[in-house]
């Protein structure tokens, strides 16, 4: 029979079945259920419980009832429950009530079910109010399972419970809820009744059992409910795997001043600093606090009240934390002076608390540095280098009197967009009218995740640093404002006012979530600095010590043992600068026809291209010479030490011209107008541009074509860079430069332009009398250059994937118009998986990279391989390019930081294995048999 119950007793029966991995643990009872299996044989006091596994859930999926065995396997468990309480389920003189409680693989949080307090019905209610001698807690109980159990298990709305209790408040004249009397609750109870029968047409059940078969199956049936699957396609989460239900003792928090309940996180969330955060309430359910209706108090006062308590319950989480090696954000309950622990897990936390508390964790000895690394991912380094608010800007919003007001900073990071006040406008204006959106309401619950999602900042006028809003921010990265108290939002006139002055759903507003403060209008925001980021800085300075070590690859004899370098694209010294202060040790690709563009050079450039000998070509090449030097001289000083490679100019020379089409408007114009003055160039002009004209430019004369067609401009710029790379190691600068030459395609292209190019660097540092290190090399972005690269290799002794052209040649998708075109199509239809403009496309163009580095070291063990596209900076492409053997990967500066994560990444997933040491027992010394 299987066996889709486990007890709280049974953690190693489930071990055993999930092969002694805890991660298969997850899989089978949820992490929720595996938390509460934990602490209970650690013996942390966790009320007595057992859990439906995920797989019966699939099983009620599939045929929409419960497996065979599973409704007698949860009465049996209940009965090992009653043992262990003491108490009965339907018993009204010793009664046990359960709560029923979601629990997935992965958290989920809320978005799920979850109902309380099943087991109360007409009769057992009187035994509560006996048992506890509190007749308000009783009706309160009751009140709450009718509700409950109406909303979640029969989908009644939630406003049919609303209404009737509003009128009742009004009436009496009470604000909140705490001012309700017995009396009131038990008059709630029967009108809660009427509710329930009235939208159901059934009577509310009076049979316990009934109650707990039919809340299993709304809890299994959530697992497919909108709010979670929005959750899984957001997270990744597969669909596939289900939720288990955790059926639980009921403890009460809610029975009197000496009970209570509460939320808490063993680290901040939000800045990752060492120090408990959390809320409490007194007399309350889990839900009052994670709503954030009620105003919480924070988790030191509860040390105040309750001093016993508080140190049972720091010193529980503190062991919790030692044993899960992580922050917990854990869940308590009080119920009459004892301390109940209903939950623990590893608590969702922003990007800047995920760093520092790895680090400091990693110090701390609690876990290794690689754990450090492994634990960071790459969108959290993202994240941390997004734009904040300017200082400045914000002193002068603030004295300009755009403050509007102070909140919790409950997801850092800023946030400027346009408010709306409901989850379903703030998505459509996002996705449809593609508006930068800041959702603003009260408080958040979990139907409102997608308009979070969807929206770059969210702010709300209640709840806590542990209320949903903050905590869904923080797990997405949305800069996040929550119980700005000052703000008073009218839903109804779409508009929220603060302090006199109002804003209407559609104006702009500036959300700091670092700071809590929220201001009117568009603040402007800068990009912040990695220097300053000291967490950040050391666990990238860990990742560069994981790929520097020797062993990390195994390699055939030759190629690179280390882990990848991190290189960047850079084609300005400042740019330079900035790669290599976000940790980059070289640059993969100077684009040089960048600097052609500059408004003082593209005249020359002009003149270069129209002149019709190679003698008027030079005149103006000459012209551009010590520009170019200029702009070499200043890479190799920024990056010293370090290699540059520069590649020769690559694009089609019409680029370099006027717009065909208006300088033809232009023409005709003049001619209608008779203007003559000028009219002859700008004709010529024409017909030069016409005479260039190409059906498929990219294809056409451009890269290593153009220079075997014009050797002028490449010969110029060799003598720019090594002039340059002369007078630098004149001034003790360290250059390496390394001359790139692009699109080669067949290596007589090479054997034609490369002996020239060497040519004139030997002169060069002849004339100059110096030596240093220089390659010549080429990029692979042909296919049949990476087909052909044994030959390729023979002169290039570096190789560079282009991987923007190579995906285009190998796919045949135009990479300037098939992004916008029927690559959306393609990934909508899952005829792609990813964008391969992004996302290397591994079994195409990565084969043939792997194809051109292993024939390519096969005639130069040496050769040096990098990837210069725009891969070079994508995490899974710089997977495989450890993979297959590259040097190093080459990206924008602004990504160096994320590649050098990716790197160690990979490094750490892809290490050798280490040798298993014999079995056998070594013989002694000396005794070897002859
Ligand atoms: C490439 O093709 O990948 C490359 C880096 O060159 P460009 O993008 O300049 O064509
Ligand atoms: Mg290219």
């Amino acid at each position: 029979m299987t066996k889709w119950v486990y007890l709280f007793n049974e953690v190693e029966r489930v071990e055993k079945i999930a092969g002694g991995s805890w991660d298969g643990v997850k899989a089978i009872v949820g992490g929720k259920g595996a938390g509460l299996l934990d602490m209970t044989r650690a013996g942390v006091p966790v009320p007595p419980f057992f859990t439906v596994t995920t797989q019966a859930c699939n099983a009620y999926q599939k045929a929409g009832k419960f497996p065979k065995g599973l409704w007698d396997q949860e009465l049996n468990a209940l009965k090992q429950i009653e043992r262990k309480t003491g108490k009965k389920f339907g018993d009204p003189s010793r009664p046990l009530l359960v709560s029923c409680r979601s629990g997935a693989k992965f958290s989920m949080p809320g978005m799920m079910n979850t109902i309380l307090n099943i087991g109360l019905t007409d009769a057992v209610v009187d035994g509560i109010l006996r048992n506890s001698g509190s007749a308000r807690f009783a009706w309160d109980a009751y009140r709450r399972l009718i509700e409950m159990f109406g909303t979640v298990v029969m989908d009644v709305a939630d406003e049919a419970f609303e209404r009737p209790l509003e009128e009742l408040k009004h009436r009496k004249g009470y604000k909140v809820d705490i001012e309700m009397k017995a009396e009131d609750w038990e008059q709630i109870v029967g009108v809660y009744k009427k509710v329930y029968k009235n939208e159901t047409s059934q009577e509310f059940p009076q049979d316990p059992y009934k109650q707990l078969e039919l809340a299993t199956q709304a809890v299994f049936r959530s697992w497919n409910g909108k709010r979670a699957v929005d959750y899984r396609r957001a997270t990744g989460i597969s669909d596939d795997l289900g939720t288990a239900v955790n059926i639980c003792t009921m403890v009460f928090g809610n029975m009197d001043q000496n009970s209570g309940t509460g939320v808490a996180f063993t680290r901040d969330p939000s800045t990752g600093e060492r120090k408990m955060l959390g809320d409490y309430l007194l007399d309350a359910q889990g839900e009052d606090v994670v709503a954030g209706i009620r105003n919480t108090d924070s988790i030191e006062n509860l040390g105040k009240f309750m001093p016993v308590v508080y140190r049972q319950f720091m010193g529980i989480t503190e062991k919790l934390e030692k044993h899960y090696r992580d922050m917990q954000d854990v869940e308590f309950t009080i119920e009459r002076g004892k301390l109940w622990m209903l939950q623990t897990r590893n608590g969702k936390r922003t990007a800047k608390a995920a760093v520092k508390i790895a680090v400091d964790m990693a110090k701390e000895g609690l876990i290794t540095r690689e754990q450090a690394i492994s634990r960071i991912t790459p969108e959290n380094v993202d994240a941390l280098l997004h734009p904040q608010f300017d200082d400045v800007a914000m002193t002068k919003a603030e004295k300009e009197g755009k403050f509007l007001a102070k909140g919790v900073n409950a997801s850092p990071g800023a946030a400027v967009g346009q408010i709306y006040f409901d989850a379903d406008t703030a998505e459509k204006m996002a996705k449809e009218s593609k508006q930068a959106t800041i959702m603003v309401r009260p408080f958040t619950k979990p139907d409102d995740v997608h308009g979070m999602i969807a929206s770059q900042g969210v702010l709300t006028s209640e709840g806590g640093a542990t209320s949903h809003a903050a905590v869904v921010a923080r797990q997405f990265g949305i800069p996040c404002v929550v119980g700005a108290s000052a703000i008073k939002i009218d839903l109804e006139r779409r508009i929220m006012e603060v302090n006199g002055s109002s804003v209407r759903e559609g104006e702009w507003i500036s959300v700091n979530g670092t700071t809590g403060k929220v201001f009117v209008g568009k603040i402007p925001m800068s990009t912040p600095s990695l220097e300053e980021q000291t967490e950040l800085m050391t666990l990238l300075k860990w990742a560069d010590e994981i790929c520097a070590r020797k062993d990390i690859r195994s390699a055939p004899k030759g190629w690179p043992r280390r882990g990848l370098q991190v290189w960047a694209n850079a084609d300005y010294p400042k740019d330079a600068r900035r790669a290599r202060s976000y940790g980059a040790v070289g640059i993969g690709l100077c684009r040089t026809e960048h600097m052609f563009f500059e408004p003082e050079r593209l005249p020359i450039v002009q003149r270069m291209i129209l002149s019709k000998t190679s003698e008027g070509r030079t005149e103006a090449l000459n012209e551009l010479l010590p520009y170019q030097r200029k702009d070499f001289d200043g890479l190799f000083e920024a990056m010293d030490g370090y290699p540059v490679i520069i590649r020769l100019i690559d694009p089609p020379l019409h680029e370099f011209m006027p717009d065909e089409e208006k300088l033809f408007e232009d023409v005709v114009t003049m001619r209608v107008r008779g203007e003559t003055v000028g009219l002859a160039e700008k004709e010529s002009l024409l017909g030069a541009i016409k005479s260039m004209h190409e059906s498929n430019p990219m294809m056409g004369l451009r890269g290593v074509r153009l220079s075997i067609s014009m050797p002028e401009i490449v010969e110029m710029q060799v003598r720019a860079i090594f002039e340059a790379a002369a007078d630098c190691t004149k001034r003790g600068i360290v250059v390496k430069p390394e001359v790139m030459i692009p699109l080669t395609g067949t290596a007589k292209e090479l054997e034609w332009i490369q002996p020239r190019l060497v040519r004139i660097a030997k002169t060069v540092t002849e004339e100059k009398q110096v030596k240093f290190h220089y390659k010549f090399g080429t990029m692979i972005e042909i296919p049949r250059a990476a087909v052909t690269a044994t030959e390729v290799a023979v002169l290039a002794e570096f190789f560079s994937f282009g991987t923007n052209d190579l995906t285009q040649m190998t796919y045949g998708y135009s990479r300037d118009d098939a992004e916008r075109n029927f690559l959306i199509t393609y990934q909508e239809q899952g005829i792609l998986e990813k964008n391969p403009f992004q996302s290397l496309d591994r079994a195409g163009v990565g084969k043939l990279m792997e194809w051109a580095i292993t024939n390519g070291r096969a005639t130069r063990p040496d050769l040096e391989v990098g990837i210069c596209g725009e891969h070079g900076g994508d995490p899974d492409s710089i997977e495989w390019c450890h993979m297959i053997g590259n040097n190093y990967v080459s990206c924008s500066p602004f990504r160096v930081p994320v590649a050098r994560l990716a790197a160690a990444h990979a490094a750490l997933k892809h290490r050798p294995v280490p040798r298993k040491k014999s079995a056998r027992p070594k013989a002694a010394k000396g005794k070897r048999k002859k």
